[in-house]
């Protein structure tokens, strides 16, 4: 019997990557129910690398991902159906309404106005209509109303207003009140960690801080510049091809 204050996921010494060149390597992050956890780090740390091999679509060279308890290498349409989450970008079908995506994703349209009535007005308008606020909504509701266990999200706010990253934090936030464990890829930095319980700060590939937003608030600033100084760096390397 699976213990219930257990890791939803935990990897131990993972590496993964593309080829046969790991990305990122030596990981040993989990997640608990009830928890929110993010996963900082600037363009090309890996994160969305990472969260790719913690749903099962991208195979562990090296180390073991366990999921539920059990290692293994189970692809992500099994662990999906084993109540994990994934939301990528903007994972809605453009060509169906905002009605039928909920129907596609067996979601009762109730239950998806529950939980964010925006898109009450919005039920016979076309996926690919919506605001990007609108699509992000949309897709959090396909994932939290099938109440999964874990959820892997890889930047959910990307683009949008600070208000609506609001809304989407405070959603993840709720549903983890509930009982879900959240690992979140976030660019805003200073909105994740008012509603993370934990941090992972990914660099070049490995894990170079972790702590409770408490921990790390003293580091915010060191943070938010290693972004900005591997920005730098990419664009230089770009200048320069
Ligand atoms: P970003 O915020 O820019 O998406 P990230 O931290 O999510 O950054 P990843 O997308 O995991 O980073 O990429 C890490 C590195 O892996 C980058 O150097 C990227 O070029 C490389 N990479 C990503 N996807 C592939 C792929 N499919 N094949 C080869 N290399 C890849």
């Amino acid at each position: 019997m699976y213990d219930t204050d257990a890791p939803l996921i935990a990897t131990r010494a993972l590496s993964a990557g593309y080829g046969s060149q790991p990305v990122v390597r030596d990981l040993d992050i989990e997640v608990r129910p009830g928890e929110v956890v993010a996963l900082l780090g600037p363009n090309g740390a890996g994160k969305t690398t990472t969260l790719r091999a913690l749903a099962g679509s991208l195979t562990p060279m090296h180390g073991e991902v366990r999921w539920l308890g059990e290692p293994g290498r189970a692809p992500l349409h099994r662990r999906a159906r084993q109540g994990l989450a994934y939301v990528g970008e903007r994972a809605v079908f453009t060509r169906l309404d905002t009605a039928d995506n909920l129907r596609v994703g067996r979601v009762k349209t109730q239950q998806a106005l529950e939980l964010f009535p925006e898109l009450e007005k919005r039920l016979k308008t076309g996926a690919g209509m919506l605001s990007g606020g609108e699509q992000q909504m949309l897709s959090l509701a396909r994932a939290l109303c099938r109440a999964p266990k874990l959820l892997l999200a890889d930047e959910l706010s990307l683009g949008l207003a600070p208000l609506v990253v609001d809304r989407l934090l405070r959603a993840v936030r709720e549903a983890a009140d509930r009982g879900l464990g959240a690992l979140l890829v976030e660019q805003h930095v200073r909105k994740v960690l008012d509603i993370a319980d934990r941090v992972y700060v990914l660099h070049r590939g490995r894990v170079t801080m972790t702590g409770t937003p408490q921990e790390l608030g003293g580091h915010l600033d060191a943070i938010e510049s290693s972004y900005l100084a591997e920005k730098t760096t990419q664009e230089t390397t770009y200048a320069t091809d």
